[in-house]
């Protein structure tokens, strides 16, 4: 079977940097499932996957457009120190959700620099060119209920929806 709209797809991966890091990876024996078509994944590593079939291996090198999107400077930001109170040890790289008029955005900071903090609202991988290496390891076409969903539900023990079942919403709690 190859991989269509509606697959639900199994994968192992290895996700590198351009300079060779490895930045994210499955597990031995513990693949990746998403739907197909949903934009569940980011749309260069879902392009590259079509109509590929169990057993195939694609290696695939997503343009940052394609991935978590260009490096925005916009979405830096200067805040005063006073604005982490309570804060304790402010370091570079913890993470905040921060209140905007478009939402919730989770920033990182980025620098600390006497009373002024430097925060970045870009996704840590805007920007950066995404090296996958990727085995499909198995496909299989979603049910109604998926293809509803737009995402996989757990099989086999567990069963039910997105792993466990909520019998109030009549067997399903997820939307
Ligand atoms: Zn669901």
């Amino acid at each position: 079977m190859q991989i269509a709209a509606d697959s639900v797809v199994s994968i192992d991966y290895t996700l590198k940097s351009d300079e060779g890091s490895i930045i994210d990876q499955s597990q031995p024996g513990q693949p990746m499932d998403y739907l197909h078509g949903h934009q569940n994944i980011i749309p260069g590593l879902e392009n590259a996957l079509l109509g590929k079939s169990v057993g195939e291996s694609v290696d695939v090198r997503v343009e940052p457009a394609e991935g978590y999107g260009e490096f925005n400077p916009d979405l830096e930001q200067v805040v005063p120190l006073e604005r982490f109170q309570g804060v304790e040890n402010l370091e570079v790289g913890m993470q905040f959700q921060a209140s905007t008029e478009q939402g919730p955005v989770s920033v990182r900071i980025k620098q600390v620099e006497g009373e002024d903090v430097t925060v970045d609202g870009n996704h840590p991988l805007a920007g950066q060119h995404l090296n996958f290496s990727v085995t499909i390891q198995a496909v299989r076409e979603a049910t109604e209920e998926e293809k509803t969903h737009g995402h996989i539900h757990a099989s086999g023990a567990e069963g039910g929806c997105c792993g466990g079942s909520d019998e109030q919403s009549g067997g399903c709690g997820c939307n």
